[in-house]
Protein backbone atom coordinates (compact mmCIF):
# COMPACT_ATOMS: atom_id res chain seq x y z
CA UNK A 1 0.00 0.00 0.00
CA UNK A 2 1.81 3.12 -1.07
CA UNK A 3 1.89 5.83 1.35
CA UNK A 4 -0.72 8.84 1.23
CA UNK A 5 0.23 12.51 -0.03
CA UNK A 6 -0.38 13.85 3.83
CA UNK A 7 2.04 10.42 5.16
CA UNK A 8 4.23 11.32 2.40
CA UNK A 9 4.43 15.40 3.80
CA UNK A 10 5.15 14.33 7.22
CA UNK A 11 8.69 12.37 6.15
CA UNK A 12 10.16 15.76 4.17
CA UNK A 13 9.90 17.45 1.08
CA UNK A 14 7.75 15.79 -1.84
CA UNK A 15 9.20 16.01 -5.30
CA UNK A 16 6.56 16.68 -8.10
CA UNK A 17 6.57 17.11 -11.86
CA UNK A 18 5.56 19.74 -14.29
CA UNK A 19 5.51 20.97 -16.71
CA UNK A 20 3.13 18.97 -19.32
CA UNK A 21 1.34 21.36 -21.33
CA UNK A 22 4.33 23.88 -22.47
CA UNK A 23 6.59 20.54 -23.22
CA UNK A 24 3.88 18.62 -25.27
CA UNK A 25 3.75 21.64 -27.21
CA UNK A 26 7.22 22.09 -28.09
CA UNK A 27 7.27 18.37 -29.37
CA UNK A 28 4.62 19.25 -31.50
CA UNK A 29 1.29 17.68 -29.36
CA UNK A 30 -0.31 20.63 -28.14
CA UNK A 31 -1.83 23.51 -29.89
CA UNK A 32 -0.71 27.26 -28.51
CA UNK A 33 -3.59 28.92 -30.58
CA UNK A 34 -0.86 31.62 -31.68
CA UNK A 35 -0.92 30.74 -35.64
CA UNK A 36 -4.88 31.88 -34.66
CA UNK A 37 -4.90 34.59 -31.88
CA UNK A 38 -3.09 36.44 -29.67
CA UNK A 39 -2.66 34.09 -26.94
CA UNK A 40 -2.45 34.66 -23.36
CA UNK A 41 -5.78 37.52 -23.33
CA UNK A 42 -7.75 35.03 -22.01
CA UNK A 43 -10.55 35.56 -24.42
CA UNK A 44 -8.97 32.92 -26.67
CA UNK A 45 -10.27 29.42 -27.75
CA UNK A 46 -8.64 26.53 -28.47
CA UNK A 47 -5.55 27.30 -26.75
CA UNK A 48 -2.76 24.80 -24.65
CA UNK A 49 -5.93 22.46 -24.34
CA UNK A 50 -5.29 18.81 -23.10
CA UNK A 51 -6.69 16.74 -25.92
CA UNK A 52 -3.18 15.38 -26.52
CA UNK A 53 -4.59 12.42 -23.99
CA UNK A 54 -7.03 10.96 -26.13
CA UNK A 55 -5.28 11.96 -29.58
CA UNK A 56 -1.32 11.17 -28.77
CA UNK A 57 -1.47 8.53 -25.86
CA UNK A 58 1.89 7.47 -26.26
CA UNK A 59 3.54 10.94 -26.00
CA UNK A 60 2.00 11.65 -22.98
CA UNK A 61 2.62 8.25 -21.81
CA UNK A 62 6.36 8.87 -22.60
CA UNK A 63 6.38 12.28 -20.44
CA UNK A 64 5.22 10.79 -17.54
CA UNK A 65 7.72 8.18 -17.52
CA UNK A 66 10.35 10.70 -18.36
CA UNK A 67 9.26 12.84 -15.09
CA UNK A 68 9.81 9.63 -13.21
CA UNK A 69 12.72 8.32 -14.55
CA UNK A 70 14.11 12.17 -13.33
CA UNK A 71 12.60 11.69 -9.77
CA UNK A 72 8.88 12.91 -9.47
CA UNK A 73 6.85 10.80 -7.06
CA UNK A 74 3.89 12.71 -8.02
CA UNK A 75 2.91 12.18 -11.48
CA UNK A 76 0.04 15.06 -12.62
CA UNK A 77 -2.91 13.77 -14.93
CA UNK A 78 -2.67 16.15 -17.90
CA UNK A 79 -6.48 17.55 -17.22
CA UNK A 80 -5.03 21.41 -16.93
CA UNK A 81 -8.03 23.23 -18.70
CA UNK A 82 -9.53 20.42 -18.93
CA UNK A 83 -13.48 22.24 -17.79
CA UNK A 84 -16.50 21.55 -20.30
CA UNK A 85 -16.67 25.26 -21.26
CA UNK A 86 -12.52 25.59 -22.17
CA UNK A 87 -12.97 22.10 -24.27
CA UNK A 88 -16.08 23.36 -25.98
CA UNK A 89 -14.31 26.34 -27.00
CA UNK A 90 -11.96 24.06 -28.72
CA UNK A 91 -13.80 22.26 -30.14
CA UNK A 92 -13.60 18.95 -27.90
CA UNK A 93 -16.60 19.78 -25.38
CA UNK A 94 -18.11 16.39 -26.25
CA UNK A 95 -15.25 14.91 -25.17
CA UNK A 96 -14.90 15.69 -21.76
CA UNK A 97 -14.87 13.01 -19.66
CA UNK A 98 -12.65 11.18 -22.10
CA UNK A 99 -9.85 13.56 -22.18
CA UNK A 100 -10.04 13.53 -17.91
CA UNK A 101 -10.63 9.63 -18.04
CA UNK A 102 -7.74 9.35 -20.31
CA UNK A 103 -5.18 11.30 -18.40
CA UNK A 104 -5.59 10.27 -14.98
CA UNK A 105 -5.75 6.62 -17.09
CA UNK A 106 -2.30 7.10 -18.15
CA UNK A 107 -0.63 8.70 -15.31
CA UNK A 108 -1.97 6.08 -13.43
CA UNK A 109 -0.37 3.49 -15.37
CA UNK A 110 3.29 5.12 -15.69
CA UNK A 111 3.13 5.71 -11.96
CA UNK A 112 2.43 2.09 -10.46
CA UNK A 113 3.13 1.89 -7.24
CA UNK A 114 6.22 4.68 -7.51
CA UNK A 115 4.34 7.75 -7.89
CA UNK A 116 1.36 9.19 -6.46
CA UNK A 117 -1.51 10.65 -9.51
CA UNK A 118 -2.76 13.62 -8.84
CA UNK A 119 -5.80 15.40 -10.80
CA UNK A 120 -5.13 18.56 -11.86
CA UNK A 121 -7.73 21.60 -11.63
CA UNK A 122 -7.07 25.34 -12.98
CA UNK A 123 -8.59 28.03 -13.82
CA UNK A 124 -11.63 28.23 -16.15
CA UNK A 125 -10.43 31.51 -17.70
CA UNK A 126 -14.30 32.44 -17.08
CA UNK A 127 -13.48 34.76 -14.22
CA UNK A 128 -11.09 37.05 -16.42
CA UNK A 129 -13.56 36.71 -18.99
CA UNK A 130 -16.51 37.59 -17.04
CA UNK A 131 -16.27 38.31 -13.95
CA UNK A 132 -17.30 37.53 -10.46
CA UNK A 133 -21.04 36.96 -11.93
CA UNK A 134 -18.84 33.54 -13.41
CA UNK A 135 -19.79 32.32 -10.22
CA UNK A 136 -22.13 29.86 -10.43
CA UNK A 137 -21.37 28.59 -13.70
CA UNK A 138 -17.72 27.71 -12.90
CA UNK A 139 -18.91 25.96 -9.89
CA UNK A 140 -20.49 23.53 -11.83
CA UNK A 141 -17.44 22.91 -14.06
CA UNK A 142 -15.50 22.83 -11.49
CA UNK A 143 -18.14 20.10 -9.92
CA UNK A 144 -18.19 18.36 -12.95
CA UNK A 145 -14.57 17.82 -13.40
CA UNK A 146 -13.75 16.73 -10.31
CA UNK A 147 -16.16 14.08 -9.93
CA UNK A 148 -14.82 12.61 -13.05
CA UNK A 149 -11.21 12.77 -11.53
CA UNK A 150 -12.17 11.26 -8.41
CA UNK A 151 -13.86 8.29 -10.57
CA UNK A 152 -10.93 7.95 -12.49
CA UNK A 153 -9.19 7.43 -9.23
CA UNK A 154 -6.62 10.15 -8.65
CA UNK A 155 -5.02 10.17 -4.98
CA UNK A 156 -5.49 13.77 -4.77
CA UNK A 157 -6.39 17.41 -5.99
CA UNK A 158 -3.85 20.04 -7.13
CA UNK A 159 -5.71 23.36 -7.63
CA UNK A 160 -3.32 25.75 -9.67
CA UNK A 161 -2.59 28.36 -11.77
CA UNK A 162 -5.91 30.47 -10.20
CA UNK A 163 -4.89 33.86 -10.65
CA UNK A 164 -8.53 35.21 -8.40
CA UNK A 165 -8.56 34.00 -5.19
CA UNK A 166 -12.58 33.94 -5.34
CA UNK A 167 -12.37 31.14 -7.95
CA UNK A 168 -10.10 29.30 -5.87
CA UNK A 169 -12.09 29.53 -2.94
CA UNK A 170 -15.01 27.76 -5.17
CA UNK A 171 -12.40 25.47 -6.75
CA UNK A 172 -11.74 24.50 -2.60
CA UNK A 173 -15.40 24.00 -2.36
CA UNK A 174 -16.08 21.61 -4.75
CA UNK A 175 -12.94 19.76 -4.04
CA UNK A 176 -14.22 19.60 -0.39
CA UNK A 177 -17.20 17.93 -1.54
CA UNK A 178 -15.05 15.08 -1.88
CA UNK A 179 -12.49 13.38 1.01
CA UNK A 180 -8.94 13.93 -1.31
CA UNK A 181 -6.82 15.59 -0.24
CA UNK A 182 -5.94 19.16 -1.58
CA UNK A 183 -3.11 21.41 -2.81
CA UNK A 184 -4.17 24.87 -3.54
CA UNK A 185 -1.15 27.11 -5.86
CA UNK A 186 -1.97 30.92 -6.63
CA UNK A 187 -0.60 32.46 -9.66
CA UNK A 188 0.84 35.80 -9.36
CA UNK A 189 -0.21 37.73 -12.06
CA UNK A 190 -0.18 40.57 -13.63
CA UNK A 191 2.20 41.21 -10.02
CA UNK A 192 3.79 39.51 -7.82
CA UNK A 193 2.74 41.23 -4.69
CA UNK A 194 -1.27 40.20 -5.04
CA UNK A 195 -3.75 38.04 -6.99
CA UNK A 196 -5.44 39.27 -9.97
CA UNK A 197 -8.24 40.16 -7.24
CA UNK A 198 -6.27 42.12 -5.18
CA UNK A 199 -5.17 39.81 -2.12
CA UNK A 200 -1.60 39.49 -0.82
CA UNK A 201 -0.13 36.37 -0.46
CA UNK A 202 0.35 36.10 2.60
CA UNK A 203 -3.43 36.99 2.97
CA UNK A 204 -4.62 34.64 0.64
CA UNK A 205 -2.64 31.50 2.16
CA UNK A 206 -4.53 32.28 5.80
CA UNK A 207 -7.73 31.89 3.98
CA UNK A 208 -6.85 28.98 2.52
CA UNK A 209 -5.39 27.42 5.29
CA UNK A 210 -8.74 28.53 6.83
CA UNK A 211 -10.72 26.54 4.19
CA UNK A 212 -8.99 23.41 5.26
CA UNK A 213 -6.93 22.92 2.04
CA UNK A 214 -4.17 20.53 2.91
CA UNK A 215 -1.18 22.76 1.08
CA UNK A 216 -1.10 26.12 -0.24
CA UNK A 217 1.67 27.75 -2.55
CA UNK A 218 2.16 29.62 -5.74
CA UNK A 219 3.10 27.87 -9.16
CA UNK A 220 3.52 28.91 -12.65
CA UNK A 221 4.26 32.41 -14.33
CA UNK A 222 7.99 32.92 -12.11
CA UNK A 223 11.05 32.04 -12.11
CA UNK A 224 12.92 30.30 -8.87
CA UNK A 225 14.25 33.65 -7.87
CA UNK A 226 11.06 35.92 -8.17
CA UNK A 227 8.75 32.71 -6.86
CA UNK A 228 10.90 32.62 -3.65
CA UNK A 229 9.91 35.75 -1.90
CA UNK A 230 6.08 34.75 -2.32
CA UNK A 231 6.45 31.34 -0.78
CA UNK A 232 8.41 33.03 2.04
CA UNK A 233 5.44 35.18 2.80
CA UNK A 234 2.88 32.05 2.59
CA UNK A 235 5.64 30.33 5.03
CA UNK A 236 5.88 32.87 7.39
CA UNK A 237 1.65 33.97 7.75
CA UNK A 238 0.62 29.65 8.10
CA UNK A 239 1.34 26.82 9.46
CA UNK A 240 0.46 24.23 6.86
CA UNK A 241 2.80 22.84 3.92
CA UNK A 242 3.59 25.45 1.62
CA UNK A 243 3.98 23.79 -2.35
CA UNK A 244 6.36 25.91 -5.06
CA UNK A 245 6.37 25.39 -8.45
CA UNK A 246 7.86 27.95 -10.67
CA UNK A 247 8.00 28.33 -14.33
CA UNK A 248 11.67 28.50 -16.09
CA UNK A 249 11.24 31.56 -17.75
CA UNK A 250 13.19 35.29 -17.01
CA UNK A 251 11.02 37.83 -16.17
CA UNK A 252 11.15 40.96 -15.30
CA UNK A 253 10.64 43.87 -12.49
CA UNK A 254 8.15 45.65 -14.98
CA UNK A 255 6.48 42.42 -16.23
CA UNK A 256 7.01 39.39 -13.01
CA UNK A 257 5.14 36.87 -15.13
CA UNK A 258 6.08 35.16 -18.49
CA UNK A 259 2.49 34.92 -19.74
CA UNK A 260 2.41 38.79 -20.21
CA UNK A 261 5.65 39.29 -21.76
CA UNK A 262 5.90 39.13 -25.88
CA UNK A 263 8.31 35.88 -25.66
CA UNK A 264 4.65 34.20 -24.82
CA UNK A 265 4.00 31.67 -26.57
CA UNK A 266 6.65 31.55 -29.74
CA UNK A 267 10.03 32.89 -28.25
CA UNK A 268 10.10 31.08 -24.96
CA UNK A 269 13.43 29.85 -25.82
CA UNK A 270 15.03 33.20 -25.72
CA UNK A 271 14.50 33.50 -21.83
CA UNK A 272 14.72 29.94 -20.72
CA UNK A 273 16.71 29.53 -17.29
CA UNK A 274 18.69 26.83 -16.41
CA UNK A 275 18.13 23.99 -14.70
CA UNK A 276 20.77 25.25 -11.77
CA UNK A 277 18.12 27.30 -10.98
CA UNK A 278 16.11 24.51 -10.23
CA UNK A 279 18.74 22.71 -7.87
CA UNK A 280 19.35 25.64 -6.22
CA UNK A 281 15.39 26.41 -5.33
CA UNK A 282 15.36 22.86 -4.32
CA UNK A 283 18.24 23.40 -1.84
CA UNK A 284 16.35 26.72 -0.82
CA UNK A 285 13.01 24.89 -0.46
CA UNK A 286 14.63 22.16 2.21
CA UNK A 287 16.14 25.55 3.70
CA UNK A 288 13.12 27.39 4.63
CA UNK A 289 10.90 24.45 4.76
CA UNK A 290 8.37 24.49 1.59
CA UNK A 291 7.30 20.53 1.43
CA UNK A 292 6.34 20.14 -2.19
CA UNK A 293 8.33 20.99 -4.70
CA UNK A 294 8.18 20.48 -8.78
CA UNK A 295 8.26 22.83 -11.82
CA UNK A 296 5.85 24.08 -14.29
CA UNK A 297 5.87 25.61 -17.83
CA UNK A 298 9.38 25.34 -19.57
CA UNK A 299 10.32 22.80 -16.89
CA UNK A 300 11.37 19.42 -18.58
CA UNK A 301 12.45 16.27 -16.83
CA UNK A 302 16.02 17.94 -16.77
CA UNK A 303 14.95 20.38 -14.55
CA UNK A 304 13.26 17.76 -12.08
CA UNK A 305 16.37 16.15 -12.38
CA UNK A 306 18.55 18.31 -11.04
CA UNK A 307 15.66 19.43 -8.15
CA UNK A 308 16.54 15.73 -7.27
CA UNK A 309 19.88 16.33 -6.91
CA UNK A 310 19.53 19.82 -5.41
CA UNK A 311 17.88 17.52 -2.49
CA UNK A 312 20.64 14.64 -2.41
CA UNK A 313 23.12 17.60 -1.86
CA UNK A 314 23.91 17.57 1.56
CA UNK A 315 23.14 21.06 3.03
CA UNK A 316 26.37 23.10 3.69
CA UNK A 317 27.07 24.65 7.16
CA UNK A 318 26.90 28.30 6.30
CA UNK A 319 24.24 27.62 3.80
CA UNK A 320 21.54 30.31 3.36
CA UNK A 321 23.65 32.57 6.17
CA UNK A 322 22.48 35.48 4.08
CA UNK A 323 18.86 34.80 5.59
CA UNK A 324 19.86 34.98 9.25
ZN1 LIG B 1 2.79 26.92 -15.82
Amino acid sequence: MMETLRERLKRGIVLGDGGYLLELERRGYVDSGSGREKVGTGRGSGQFTPEVAIEHPEALRELHREFLHAGSRVLQALTFFATREKLTRAGYGAHTEAINRAAVGIAREVAADQALVAGSISRTQLFEREGPSAAAHTRDLFTEQIRFLQDAGVDFLILETFFHLEEMLIAVDSARQTALPIVATLSFRPQVTSTADGRSPSESARILADKGVDVVGANCEQEPARMLPILRSMREAVSIDIAGQPAAFRTSEAIPCFTRLPEFPDELETIQVSRTSFASFAREARAEGFNYIGGCCGCNPAYIRAMAQGLATPPLENAGGDKS
